[in-house]
């Protein structure tokens, strides 16, 4: 606890008083949201679920699929195989403004509920989807990248509800998909019209703004070989082995690209801000023939300012040179194709709703608020990017995502939501 006039410490202690009080039903809430399984293309009983929580809070809710709302012909839009837009529900709910004042700013609460693959089950010391609590941390695959910020939006608005204070503005709180692989919820609720002066984006930071994201390309290598029985290996070739000399090659280009990433303006005192992942192989059929084919899942950093088009470039004439000096694949090149995140880098600009964030933050850590420069997409960019909304990425801390034993703190969420409530009501004003 900090500063500021007494009557906001005064509603400080009234937003504190609000959490305290339902903060078993909060905890609760966030174990029941990270036992659904909602990976990427399963995430639709878990929407189902927010939107019935949305419903009973009184908010106007929106349940839609990507299938029924197209963004192809949106700026940052990326095809995705993985999942079936049929089946990509996203939700978006509308806190009405209170009676007929027009005095507020609008606020768009933004989280994604697909959470990435698990891994084996057995290296994990909590299931991944059992939300176990120890010693004020829930555990679970979600649980921070970031069923946690969504939690910390819902609890954030009930305890303005409970002070018996009432935004002056609307309120779209949006839970969405595909934000671990093309962005295309987010882009989605943007192509249904959802607009506000401001969007936050709780993604765990660790109480920390980001300040500017890199980019990211995925794409796959389609890479072929000529089988014959092992016992006459020297005959055929193999794809597997062809990969991993392409894999080799974009190892190559990416020490290039973090060697030029050292004069950039914002990541130059970042060390190798540029990441590449080849995160899925398969090939091959059987242990007695050389593999006749290889297939690539990787994923490539773009700095900011950086246009798609010139990563994939770069992308291509790497893949390309490398297929020079591999027997088979200069008579036979390996097919590149762009799937998933086609994303550009974001830089968010300095704004008031940063310095109001900025004023919430610092009244519950008694500190200035701390910046971040992230290695890794979320969906600010689209607001930051292309639609001239301030897109601030804030939210709680946790350990482990994307990894084994992924896990939240109950402390920083409490935190989190009193910061949250704050920041709604200074942007939005309240009666
Ligand atoms: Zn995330």
């Amino acid at each position: 606890m900090s500063g500021g006039a007494p009557h906001q410490r005064d509603r400080q202690a009234q937003l504190s008083a609000a959490i305290a009080e339902s903060w078993s039903r909060q905890v609760s809430w966030l174990q029941s949201l990270v036992r659904f399984k909602s990976l990427p293309g399963e995430e639709s009983a878990c929407q189902s679920w927010l939107a019935e929580e949305f419903g009973r809070r009184g908010w106007q809710v929106d349940r839609y699929t990507l299938a029924e709302q197209p963004t192809a012909h949106l700026r940052g839009h990326a095809d995705c195989r993985l999942t079936d837009p049929a089946k990509a529900v996203q939700v978006v709910a509308t806190l009405a403004p209170a009676g007929s004042s027009q005095g507020g700013r609008s606020l768009i609460l933004q989280g994604h509920v697909d959470v990435v693959p698990t891994g084996p089950a057995d290296m994990w010391s909590h299931p991944p989807f059992a939300a176990d609590i120890v010693d004020e941390w829930i555990y679970g695959r979600g649980a921070q990248d970031m069923k946690m910020g969504i939690c910390a939006v819902v609890f954030a608005l009930d305890a303005l509800a409970r002070a018996g204070l009432k935004p002056q503005a609307p309120i779209h709180v949006q839970t969405v998909t595909e934000e671990e692989s093309s962005g295309r919820g987010a882009l989605s609720a943007l192509a249904r019209g959802y607009r506000a002066d401001a969007c936050l984006i709780p993604e765990p930071t660790g109480n920390m703004i980001t300040r500017a994201h890199t980019g990211a390309v995925w794409f796959s290598l389609r890479v072929k070989g000529h089988p014959v029985h092992v016992q006459d290996a020297q005959a055929g070739t193999s794809a597997i082995l062809s990969a991993f000399g392409l894999i080799q090659a974009l190892q190559q280009l990416t020490a290039r690209l973090n060697e030029d990433a050292k004069t950039d303006a914002l990541f130059g005192g970042v060390v190798d801000p540029i990441k590449f992942n080849a995160g899925v192989i398969r090939g091959g059929d059987w242990a007695s023939s050389t593999p006749s084919w290889c297939e690539l899942a990787c994923r490539l950093g773009v700095l900011p300012g950086k246009p798609i088009a010139t990563a994939k470039a770069e992308i291509l004439s790497a893949v390309t040179d490398a297929s020079k000096s591999d027997v088979f694949l200069v008579r036979h090149p390996p097919e590149v194709v762009w799937d998933g995140f086609q994303a550009e880098g974001s830089v968010l600009k300095p704004s008031e709703t940063e310095a109001v964030l900025g004023r919430a933050h610092r009244a519950v850590f008694g500190t200035a608020m701390r910046e971040r420069l992230s290695t890794a997409v979320d969906d600010t960019r689209f607001y930051n990017h292309y639609d001239d909304i301030p897109g601030l990425c804030y939210g709680p801390a946790g350990e482990n995502l994307h990894s084994f034993d992924e896990r939240a703190s109950l402390k920083s969420l409490r935190e989190t939501t009193l910061v949250l409530a704050l920041f709604v009501a200074e942007w939005c004003g309240v009666e």
